[in-house]
Order: structure tokens, then sequence, then C-alpha cells
């Protein structure tokens, strides 16, 4: 049932589509998304034509984004309360990006930090749209008149690059369509991947997805790195510097994390015992995800049929303003 209490504002969010989520994407975002609900007026966006600006290949777009959005609804996004999407269905977007495009400065966006990282990341690739990631970034926020957008500390560029767009527009057309949007600095829990180095990440193979079967889960979580200093069953250990510590203090009960806690230091448990602990309270604490993901899986059309009840919400607000930001500029109307 809709959540028809007085909601705070519009957050938006845009991911995107890199198919099966893994634990990092939950703990980091998904979570989140779901808690803000009750909130906010949600609005989770699919980015990919955002995508497009360093894939390699299209070839997984489409079940990419099936796989992402049946993860979201899986893990408790409601579509008839939040509105999730894809960007391209409503491409209004791209024409919001271009009419902001009139309006930016580009050594704004050469100068910024984010895109010297991107230039340093992909350097045979850095194309027109890379430059203009944060315009299509503003766009999409502009477009939907969200007023908070929960980031990272690490984006706060592209929200200040936003709010300026904004400033811009607003000041060169002489009206106040445009919302400057607020950040919400969000706490992003980095989860380490099981190499106990990075953080989790598909590229890099470090991850554990939602969506793996308990036996998958099992294999992975064996293959995790602990403390490198504990070779041998008897030597004591250091759940402060493991990373399977960390995981039993997010999916462990308490009287597993204290017993660990203990055990590992006075080498009373060993490493393999330890994991698969954790692979049990892991498997146990994603069964409720796996049923619901399985029971939307059987028919295609609740995860794509989700996505067009979105998209047409979505396409609604962004049809508003648009005629609202014509006709400040006093583009001619089509139908005059
Ligand atoms: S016993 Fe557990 S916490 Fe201790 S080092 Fe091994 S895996 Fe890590």
């Amino acid at each position: 049932m809709p959540n028809k209490t007085k909601k705070k504002g519009r957050v938006f969010s845009g991911a995107r589509p890199t198919g099966r989520q893994h634990l990092g994407n939950y703990l980091g975002a998904i979570k989140n998304y779901v808690a803000f609900q009750e909130e906010y007026d949600c609005i989770y966006c699919i980015v990919d034509y955002h995508a497009l600006t360093t894939v390699d290949t299209t070839e997984n777009l489409r079940q990419n984004t099936y796989e992402m959005a049946l993860d979201f609804l899986a893990a408790g996004i409601r579509p008839e309360e939040a509105i999730m999407f894809v960007q391209s269905h409503v491409p209004e977007v791209a024409e919001l990006h271009l009419l902001l495009s009139m309006v930016t400065p580009l050594g704004k966006l050469t100068d910024l930090p984010t895109f010297k990282e991107q230039v340093r990341q992909h350097p045979h690739n850095v194309n027109y749209g890379l430059v203009g990631y944060p315009v299509l970034m503003a766009a999409d926020i502009l477009l939907y008149k969200a007023d908070t957008v929960p980031v990272g500390i690490d984006q706060e560029p592209h929200i200040e690059f936003a709010r300026e767009a904004v400033r811009s527009f607003n000041h060169r057309y002489n009206t106040s369509v445009l919302v400057e949007p607020q950040m919400r600095v969000t706490e992003f829990p980095k989860v380490i991947g099981i190499d106990g180095q990075q953080k989790m990440s598909k590229s890099l193979n470090n991850h554990i997805e939602l969506a793996s079967t308990p036996e998958e889960t099992r294999a992975r979580v064996m293959q995790m790195v602990t403390d490198p200093a504990r070779i041998r069953r008897s030597d004591p250990g250091n759940p402060d510097i493991c990373n399977v510590f960390t995981f039993h203090k997010i999916y462990s009960s308490a009287e597993d994390v204290a017993m660990v806690n203990v055990e590992c230091r006075r080498a009373g448990i060993g490493c393999v015992e330890c994991k698969q602990l954790i692979a049990r309270n892991l498997n146990q604490s994603l069964e409720p995800f796996r049923l619901r993901r399985s029971e939307i899986d059987k028919d295609p059309d609740n995860v794509w049929g989700a996505l067009r009840q979105g998209r047409d919400r979505a396409k609604a607000i962004a049809m508003q303003t648009m005629a609202e930001v014509k006709e400040a500029i006093g583009l001619p109307p089509s139908d005059a």
C-alpha cells in the first residue's frame, strides 16, 4: 500500500545498470533507497545514458537493466511508492541536458576533479559525453525538481555544479523555474571485497552477489582473505583487521560476534569454522530476498511493468518541467 503520510521532499538518485547487485551495492546504496521511501517521494533512475560514456559494449545493457531492477524490487523498492525507471525511457532529460549546456562554461567541466580522473581511467575514450557528464547528471536532478540528492561526499562537486547550473539558467532567463537541489551527505559504508583489500566490485571479481545460491555464496565466503598473520590453526588471530569479522558484525548475532571476537584471539576457533559460520548467517539473512526475487522473476513483466509504471510517472513530471523551461527561455511554442 502506498504510504500516504506527508513526505519531506523529493529524492533523486541514479545508478548505472550494472546487472546483478552485490553486497556492496546493497549495504552502500539499495538499503538506503528502501529506507528513503518512508520519508521522501523517491525517484530512482537506472542511468543507461550515463553508462554509454564508458561502456565497451552495450550487449548486456538490456539484461543488466532487468537484473538490477529485479534486485531493487526484491530488496524492497515499492513501485507503487517510489518511481523506478530507465533514464532513456524519458528522453526529455537529453533535451534539458542540451539546454543546460548553453549556460555551462566548458572550462568549468574540464576543471572538475572527477573529469580529470575519468580521463586518467579512459585515456583512449575521452568523448564529448564524458565532458558533459555533470550536465546530464544536473539535468536528471533538475528535470524532476528533486530537492534532495543522497550522495557520498566525493560527489559534492557534481551537486555544486548542478546548483550553479540552476543559478546560471535562472539568471540568464530571468526565471525561477529550476530549483537548487540540496545534497544529503549519506554515509555509504565501504564494503571490502573477498580479497580483503579493495572495495567490493564486480570488475575486481571480489564480490558476492545478492542473488547467488547458498552454495555459491558459501564458496565465495570460503575464499575470503583473513588475518594474513594467522598462518596455522594454532596461531592467535586479530579480528580487528579481518574482513570476515566485519561481515560477522553486519550479519551475525551479538552472541556469534562476541564468541568470534574472543575465540579468534586465542585460537579457539579456526578460520574455516569462522567462515562456515558467517556463510550460514549470511545465507539466512539473504533467504527472504532470494525468495522474493525468484517469485518476481517468474514473470519478467513484473519487472518491465514496474519500469513502465515508473516511466509514465517520471514522464508526467518531466513534460511539465520542460514546458516551463521552454516558456522561460522563450522558445516558440510548437502549437502556436
Ligand atoms: S577466526 Fe575469523 S575473524 Fe579470526 S582471522 Fe580467522 S576468519 Fe578472521
